[in-house]
């Protein structure tokens, strides 16, 4: 049974929110930055049952709809533990500069204890401490969030960034099979294999 997902761009910051299906009536939710009403919609519209959200890492652009979608999903958020700090934190998640002030009132549920055999979590530190990558294993897709872009990395310039940790990160990924297919927090869609070749450059 295959996995299939979906893409909602939205916010000022252009994040791709994605829906991953499992084909039996329900989905992951990761990173719904920001349109709550907009992403709300597009799940029922697919009829399908929010397993979890889940949470590449704690900047604001990635988090903003958590909160209002928690309380209509009834779900539980995944993040890793080292930016539980952040999501609570409109200074440290950078929703402050925005004038738009967010901090994460529900429940956080350490990630890196998903209990899903087809989901790997790669901690991937480097734009920010808790950073991961989501990889669904047998469908060979890999979120990853600010970390691995088309054609480029997340910047290591906010707080927690560290450039030899991403650069670290980036090698970890790119040992993954070249037809992974690589879904990026911004922009499009990408390969293992590209990335490699855009490194290698
Ligand atoms: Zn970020
Ligand atoms: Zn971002």
């Amino acid at each position: 049974m295959s996995m299939k997902f979906d893409v909602i761009v939205n916010g000022p910051l252009e994040v791709n929110t994605y829906l991953v299906f499992n084909g039996v009536g329900e989905c992951y939710l990761i990173d719904p930055g920001y349109d709550g009403d907009k992403i709300y919609k597009i799940v029922k519209k697919h009829d399908v049952k929010v397993k979890a959200i889940l949470l590449t890492h704690g900047h604001f652009d990635h988090i903003g709809a958590t909160n209002y979608l928690v309380n209509l999903f009834k779900c539980p958020v995944y993040l890793h533990p080292l930016d539980f700090k952040m999501v609570k934190s409109p200074s440290l998640n950078y929703s402050i500069a925005f004038n738009q002030p967010i901090s994460l009132d529900v429940e956080l549920s350490d990630i890196t204890k998903l209990n899903n055999p087809e989901i790997e979590i790669i901690h991937t530190p480097g734009h920010s401490k808790g950073s991961i990558s989501i990889y669904f294993k047998k469908d060979k897709l890999l979120f990853s969030g600010d970390t691995l872009f088309n054609k480029g990395v997340g910047r290591t310039d906010l707080y927690g960034g560290n450039e030899v940790e991403l650069n670290k990160s980036i090698n970890k990924l790119l040992l993954l099979d070249e037809d992974v297919m690589v879904l990026p927090g911004h922009g499009e869609a990408t390969t293992i294999l590209e990335e490699k070749l855009n490194r290698s450059i």
